[in-house]
């Protein structure tokens, strides 16, 4: 039976921030679904954060073709939830998926050809039981594949009806330039860049957020908590069923390296009535160009107490210096 979303979803109205100078809103706080939706995940416990992030207002769900673990098995899990669950709610929900990273053997399985990326995005439609994607985006810059091709890849995508918008995803600024301007010489604007950004990652800081802002695209940053660290998950050790303690992207290693760091970010948190998490939501959403923090979540408790953040946005001159003293160590 499908899923009755809750009548109050859309009650919180500061959630809703809009994608640059385009004609979409984006919730300030969106669910990535990288890690825990995949076919080695309890699909339960995801379908519980799907359902809950729903009911709070998070109206966009960011995949990807390989994400997994198996590559297509968070989509292949998604889509069953939006048949099951979600169905009589596709004109409310905003769907991302992309293509950059190996999801097939040969040479069309990976990278920016044309041949790959519309390949993909087929089978992504197909595995999520889709007629079309609101947002497809090429996954990272190719090297070797004129950008021209690429973006006329992305430009076919909309043009073909199969998605709505596009976007790009750890493009450099040069490139971003450029493929904001080939874009646009096609008619199909690039709405949205997704970056990785962090207090312990800070590269759009240096020349990419001024290209956003000027040529009014929007940024969603992911891995905002720096894949968990920037939370109170490793304050006392490291739990089983965490991502470092699964040895899953985040290792053992960087979690104690890090820790000396946490502790004092957890202190300037404290004194601002946040958790940790949430102090580094309301971090990155502090630059004018992100429109959107693109978090993950093992559980739907994890995903609703992010929200929060959206209750303490603000930052005093000396809050800032004291994180920017903290980074420093
Ligand atoms: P985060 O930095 O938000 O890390 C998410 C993890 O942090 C969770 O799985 C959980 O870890 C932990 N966590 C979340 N909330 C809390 C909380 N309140 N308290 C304690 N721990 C918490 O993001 P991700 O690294 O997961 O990336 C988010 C999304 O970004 C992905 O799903 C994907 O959509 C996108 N992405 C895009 C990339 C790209 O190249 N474009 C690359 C990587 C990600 P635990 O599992 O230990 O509970």
């Amino acid at each position: 039976m499908n899923h009755t979303a809750s009548p109050d979803r859309y009650n919180n109205k500061g959630l809703y921030a809009r994608c640059g100078r385009s004609g979409l809103k984006l919730p300030r706080i969106s669910l990535g679904l990288w890690q825990n939706f995949g076919d080695v995940d309890c699909y339960a416990t995801g379908r519980e954060a799907v359902l809950r992030a729903f009911d709070l207002g998070i109206t966009h769900f960011d995949l990807a073709n390989n994400y997994g673990p198996t590559s297509g098995s968070a989509e292949y899990n998604f889509g069953r939830m939006l048949r099951e669950d979600l169905a009589d709610y596709r004109n409310e929900l905003i769907i991302s998926t992309k293509a950059g990273y190996k999801m097939w053997e040969g040479p069309y399985g990976e990278w920016g050809s044309r041949k790959y990326l519309l390949s993909s995005l087929d089978q992504s439609l197909k595995r999520m039981g889709l007629e079309y994607v609101d947002i497809f985006y090429a996954h990272r810059p190719d090297p070797e594949t004129p950008l021209e091709e690429t973006m006329g890849a992305l430009d076919h995508a909309v043009r073909s009806g199969k998605a709505l918008y596009i976007g790009i995803s750890n493009y450099p600024p040069e490139m971003t330039q450029r493929a904001a301007d080939i874009l646009k010489q096609l008619g199909t604007p690039c709405l949205i860049h997704q970056p990785r950004y962090n207090m312990f990652d800070r590269w759009i800081e240096n020349g990419l957020t001024e290209i956003l802002e000027k040529e009014g695209i929007g940024s969603i940053v992911f891995s905002p908590l720096n894949q968990g660290l920037l939370s109170d998950r490793y304050l006392n050790g490291i739990p089983a069923d965490s991502r470092a303690g699964k040895n899953r992207f985040l290792h053992k290693k960087q979690v104690e390296e890090s820790l000396p760091k946490i502790r004092s970010l957890n202190a300037i948190a404290e004194q601002r009535g946040q958790s940790l998490a949430e102090m580094a939501l309301a971090w990155v959403l502090r630059l004018p160009a992100v429109t959107s923090a693109l978090v993950g979540a093992s559980s739907a408790a994890q995903l609703e107490k992010n929200l929060n953040a959206l209750n303490g946005l603000n930052f005093a001159p000396e809050e800032l210096a004291a994180i920017e003293t903290a980074l420093k160590g």
